[in-house]
């Protein structure tokens, strides 16, 4: 038996606890009560938090690549998107166990107990040793996990690269077209094997296993049918497609099904209440009205659509329209260290641009901000059931924090809410113990899984002797090349696109 001690304890988002403790039988919440109360119905217990402290539901990153270093720390600044996909293919990767184990300590610390982590290798004969690496090395942290298996069968070099090749001078035309020549069909088969492999080894109530199709203008018809069919037969299996995540996307659909990319999915029968639209920056009015009757969900990735230029996802609009919006950090955080509250504040932040009238347009409030990095984030990972938040029967995933910066630095007033203060005043350093499955997975800020020391050496020596090894210098000249062409093609993609009104007004030309 263990109990979780707190001045303040949020079960969720709308019952706030004072000077309360919450009991843990095995992995889950067996009750909760006035810490008086549990103390002398339970005075053997081990007591973890003191009346200082906040307790609060582990935090859920629905989407994230668990790619562990941040280019940033690997020497490339972030940059549109597109450009970032030539810079990112000459720096160098950690092998996945270095990358997965690295991603968890970065979220575990700040307080976030699940993370989505949505492939970007799980092709070729190692995909499926590369993938188990992974969900192994998640595994040895503590962390929970939702792991999505994500491949592209079209459009793989860029956004119309049949047409873009056609652009090229021989020499370049000859560099990129072994990237352009693949075998859809070969590559859709092979994902299905090892989605079917990982689902059957790995889906637990401690990893599931997702679809995730990478993007909805990277896959076939075809083969998103064959996804939709998939998840049907496993009872509704979550399908995560990154989707509209810039103008390009959009233009692209319109030129090729002659409408948006979300009522293209809708159309084959891939909007439901089991999909979720990563990013879902570029959508039209009439897509938020459609992903809200389909029930279909959205991360949204403030920090990231920020740091590779994407623009500002309207999730103010979708909010109002009742879509469930769950927070992501797709690897990109504000301060390059995956901690999930300040990404919540950057939501909040960027839910405070969509417009001018002082009375209609009031910004989220700091329950509906909370709840995308809890609840909403668990409905998106298939983890709806008892997550989210610390009710009996919930799974014990939850974190303990230090309150000295929050609440007294050096005194704050008790006018506001817990979950207010939590959200403009905490950062995912006041964390000081976390509770994964009922597992103590830090404790005193130390880690009680894995030997974090140990893991940085080790990711150290491997950059030592890879950095200089990511591309050739013949690969680092013709990318260079390549780039105003890459720039050309792209600049041509938006010229019939109406992209004049946007849903948030943030300055005036005239
Ligand atoms: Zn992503």
């Amino acid at each position: 038996m263990l109990l979780v001690r707190g001045g303040h304890v949020i079960i969720d988002t709308g019952t706030i606890l004072k000077d309360a403790a919450i009991c843990i039988e095995n992995e889950t919440i067996k009750e909760f009560g006035s810490w008086t109360e549990m103390q002398s119905k339970y005075p053997a217990a081990n007591v973890i938090g003191d009346g200082t402290s906040l307790v609060m539901p582990g935090l859920i990153d629905a989407h994230s690549h668990g790619r562990g270093l941040s280019p940033i720390q690997k020497g490339v600044l972030y940059d549109y998107l597109e450009n970032a996909f030539l810079d990112w293919s000459a720096m160098v990767y950690l092998p996945n166990d270095l990358c997965s184990a690295l991603s968890a300590v970065r979220h575990l610390r700040g307080g976030c107990t699940t993370i989505h982590h949505t492939g970007w290798n799980d092709e070729g004969p190692k995909a499926l040793e590369q993938a188990r690496q992974a969900i192994n090395s998640y595994r040895e942290t503590g962390i929970r996990l939702a792991y999505s298996p994500a491949v592209r069968d079209r459009n793989r070099f860029c956004i119309d690269e049949g047409d873009f090749l056609k652009t090229l001078p021989a020499e370049l035309h000859d560099f990129v077209l072994p990237m352009t020549r693949y075998d859809a069909r070969a590559i859709a088969d092979g994902y299905l094997d090892l989605f079917e492999t990982l689902h059957r080894e790995e889906d637990t109530p401690m990893s599931r296993v997702l679809h995730g199709p990478s993007w909805a203008h990277g896959s076939t018809d075809e083969f998103f049918t064959r996804i939709r069919d998939s998840a049907n037969s496993h009872g509704g299996t979550p399908i995560h497609i990154h989707t509209l995540q810039t103008p390009h996307q959009r233009a692209w659909s319109i030129k090729t099904f002659g409408c948006s990319l979300v009522e293209h999915l809708d159309r084959i029968g891939l909007l439901g209440p089991n999909t979720t639209l990563g990013h879902a920056v570029w959508l039209s009015e009439k897509d938020i009205d459609l992903i809200a009757e389909r029930g279909a969900s959205t991360t949204h990735h403030g920090s990231c659509n920020l740091h590779v230029r994407n623009g500002i996802s309207p999730v103010w609009y979708m909010m109002r329209k009742g879509i469930n919006v769950a927070l992501g950090i797709d690897d990109k955080s504000l301060n390059d260290d995956d901690d999930v509250l300040m990404e919540l504040r950057m939501s909040a932040m960027l839910s405070r641009v969509p417009g001018f009238d002082l009375a209609e347009m009031p910004p989220l409030t700091s329950g509906q901000i909370l709840s995308m990095g809890t609840t909403n984030a668990a409905r998106t990972l298939g983890f709806e059931q008892n997550h989210g938040t610390l009710q009996v029967g919930a799974a014990a995933d939850l974190a303990v924090m230090e309150t000295g910066s929050m609440l007294h630095d050096p005194w704050t007033s008790e006018n506001l809410s817990i979950p207010d203060l939590l959200l403009w005043r905490g950062k995912g350093q006041d964390v000081r113990d976390v509770i994964v499955n009922g597992r103590i997975v830090i404790r005193d800020r130390k880690f009680q899984t894995i030997d974090v020391e140990g893991l940085y050496g080790e990711i150290r020596s491997y950059v030592k002797h890879h950095e200089t090894k990511a591309a050739t210098p013949e690969r680092i000249s013709a990318l260079a090349k390549l780039r105003p062409y890459f720039h050309d093609w792209h600049r041509k993609m938006l010229d019939h696109l109406d992209i004049s009104e946007p849903f948030y007004l943030v300055n005036g030309r005239h």
